[in-house]
């Protein structure tokens, strides 16, 4: 005999007799499905998204045509949400990554669909449980959208007809952002498969033209000067404007450890004080930074060839290169992190709401300042530093400036900036000081692993800088102000001090390249000393920014 049936008869007067309870009992299965695969306001988010298809059930629809429509429509629709959970459920506990991340995308593109099944096989035991899962949950989904659809139709009370004209309001919300349309999974999905195989095409490209780095960089007759061994750490963060470091003379003690080394070390460490980017984001000014002002080509109306890239030089002149990141970036990780040796990417979230903090990358720069591999090495730690949001930027337990009411406040309050914007410039405090504990550790950590008999040099930088209320009502990434320009810079090197006076003038981060080169000690015909900040024969040229008249010694 048929158990299920009568759970089925009972089920199905209950629906007669309460239709929203079927549709109660679908909200519960997708809500399931969406916290499983996704987090926080993510959720709410999700299930908004799939109303249209709870709304579509609870409508009164009278002709049988329409009726098998809407079974077929609705099931259709939630099922697609239900896989979406599912599967992000499965990437989340497997790899700890989301979908769009770096890791999930290359191993997308890496993988043929020949190697996908044969790795599903190998893979078997791991995932069969998830598998009959899903199953069971699209089985009822099915029997829940069935049962909803065959009840006669009922005519709405005024009370549950304002409820729903309220839900379908918030629904049109959801649908009208754009943020949260692109998490619709019949949008996100499409658009995933398209970043794939763009990945898939433009990777012969990006690995050729590293080769032709490497092959130009062996070509140009680099090499390293001094002595045998040498260790440099290039600390280059993101979003950091100088302006909010109390080393740079901002009132809130915002950077004590970095003030402190200062003091420690001396002609050993130099501050510059009149730092710039010359890009106000991320991808751009990395291009610059790494390929001498961004001429990957030759420049326009320059005689001199293009000097490459300063990680391809480096490795041509006997370095070792390790690249660590906790971006989470395709272009970078392909244009200047695949030009190292040993690439470590910790972060498996893209974008703004990736919450890894920076401290999480110390152990790998403890294990490479501790390789002996090689006598000459080179590490990049890439930091997400102040990026948005700032609140995932630093521990939650971390808030030093909440209190406002300091000079800071008041201050802004002078100027008439907003109270979001004031709690804002809170945050970003706050990150600028968990990130001078990171920044300062990583110098502490070099100096413990200077190389016996053998040279170390440390560079901190940030990529641009940040406007949070400086001088507009805006808290982010600043093309047009001075505050998107404003970066910290610092240099360190043992035994030999810096000369005194030496980077007072105005320093440009395109030109990193040059006063890395100067680090590394390394050489080749045809470098330009007039760009590098340590040099004697240093020639500051301002950039041309996008912000109208500029004191670049300010
Ligand atoms: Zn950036």
């Amino acid at each position: 005999m048929n158990i299920t049936l009568p759970m089925r008869v009972w089920f199905a007067e209950l629906l007669r007799r309460r239709p929203s309870v079927g549709i109660a009992a679908l909200a519960a299965l997708l809500l399931l499905s969406a916290s499983l695969g996704h987090e926080g306001l993510r959720v709410p988010q999700m299930l908004l998204l799939a109303l249209p298809g709870l709304i579509w059930l609870r409508w009164p629809v009278r002709s049988p045509p329409w009726r098998r429509l809407r079974l077929f429509g609705v099931a259709l629709l939630l099922g697609v949400f239900l896989l979406d959970g599912f599967l992000r459920a499965y990437l989340r506990q497997r790899y700890g990554a989301v979908p769009d991340s770096t890791l999930v995308l290359t191993a997308a593109a890496n993988t043929s669909p020949r190697e996908a099944l044969e790795y599903l096989m190998a893979q078997g035991a791991q995932w069969w449980p998830g598998l009959v899962a899903l199953l069971l949950a699209l089985g009822l989904l099915l029997g829940l959208v069935r049962l909803a659809s065959q009840q006669p139709p009922r005519p709405l009370g005024t009370g549950s007809r304002w409820l729903w004209l309220g839900l379908l309001l918030l629904c049109c919300v959801a649908h009208a952002s754009k943020p949260w349309r692109r998490h619709h999974p019949v949008a996100f999905w499409p658009h995933w498969a398209v970043s794939v195989e763009t990945l898939r095409m433009n990777w012969s490209d990006q690995s050729r033209q590293r080769e032709l780095l490497l092959e130009q960089a062996r070509a140009s007759g680099v090499r390293a000067l001094g002595a045998e061994s040498s260790t440099v750490v290039l600390v280059l963060t993101d979003s950091v404007n100088r302006d909010n470091m109390s080393l740079y003379g901002y009132q809130r003690e915002t950077t004590p450890q970095l003030q402190a080394l200062s003091r420690e070390e001396g002609a050993r460490l130099l501050v510059l004080p009149h730092a710039w980017s010359v890009q106000a984001t991320t991808v751009a000014a990395l291009d610059g930074l790494f390929s001498f002002g961004g001429s990957m080509a030759a420049q326009p109306g320059s005689a001199a060839p293009a000097p490459g890239h300063i990680l391809a030089l480096a490795r041509a002149a006997g370095y070792r290169v390790w690249w660590m990141s906790n971006h989470d970036d395709l272009a970078i990780e392909q244009q200047h992190a695949q030009l190292a040796d040993t690439v470590e990417m910790i972060n498996r979230e893209p974008g703004r709401s990736s919450s890894m903090l920076d401290g999480e990358l110390l152990d790998s720069l403890e294990e490479a300042l501790a390789d002996r591999s090689a006598p000459r090495k080179l590490i990049v730690l890439h930091l997400l530093g102040a990026h948005p949001h700032y609140r995932l930027r630093a521990p939650e337990a971390l808030r030093p400036f909440e209190q406002g009411g300091d000079a800071v406040e008041r201050e802004m309050q002078r100027q008439q900036r907003p109270v979001w914007l004031r709690e804002q410039r809170q945050d970003y405090d706050a990150v600028i000081h968990y990130h001078d504990g990171v920044v300062a550790e990583t110098l502490r950590m070099l100096r413990r692993h200077v190389p016996a008999g053998g040279e170390a040099a440390w560079m901190y930088l940030s990529d641009h800088g940040q406007e949070v209320g400086h001088s507009i009502d805006h808290a982010g990434h600043s093309p047009g102000t001075e505050a998107g320009y404003r970066i910290p810079a610092m240099l360190w090197r043992t035994p030999q001090a810096f000369a005194p006076g030496s980077g007072q003038q105005p320093f440009r981060a395109d030109w990193t390249g040059w006063t890395l080169a100067e680090l590394l000690r390394i050489e080749w015909p045809g470098m330009e000393p007039a760009r590098n900040v340590l040099d004697p024969r240093y020639r500051w040229e301002a950039p041309q920014l996008p912000i109208g008249e500029v004191d670049f010694a300010r």
